[in-house]
């Protein structure tokens, strides 16, 4: 038995969030994070792609056009099960959706 409870698991799905995919535990370049939510470092807005953000590649991903100079709202981002949720997705569209699904934020994209 451990003296300590374990250190929070960011890979744990929250209780009453229904995990649709296998949890992904490293970033791999879906876009999701850089396209689904508003960074005011960046005047982004909701659901709009960072204008940073470079079109997908095969194998590479959507990748970082500034990752060296990227602002540290950006630096402090950790991937986490959220990941694990929209990273599977085929299009960096259902990922940005998803992604909005999951915090409740999709009623305030603009009607497609
Ligand atoms: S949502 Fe997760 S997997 Fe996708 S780019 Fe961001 S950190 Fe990486
Ligand atoms: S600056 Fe780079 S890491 Fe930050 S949101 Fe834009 S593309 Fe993503």
């Amino acid at each position: 038995m451990p003296d300590h409870p374990p250190a929070h698991d960011l890979f744990t799905v929250p209780a009453g969030m229904p995990a649709r995919s296998a949890l992904t535990r490293d970033c791999t370049a879906c876009g999701a994070c850089c396209s689904a939510p508003d960074i005011a470092a960046l005047h982004k807005p909701l659901g709009v792609p960072c204008t940073h953000l470079q079109p997908e590649r095969p194998g590479l991903g959507c990748l970082c056009g500034i990752y060296e100079q990227r602002p540290q709202v950006c630096r402090s981002y950790a991937p986490d099960w959220v990941c694990g949720e929209v990273a599977p997705l085929p299009t960096l569209e259902q990922r940005v959706r998803r992604y909005l699904d999951i915090y409740g934020l999709s009623d305030a994209l603009p009607l497609a």
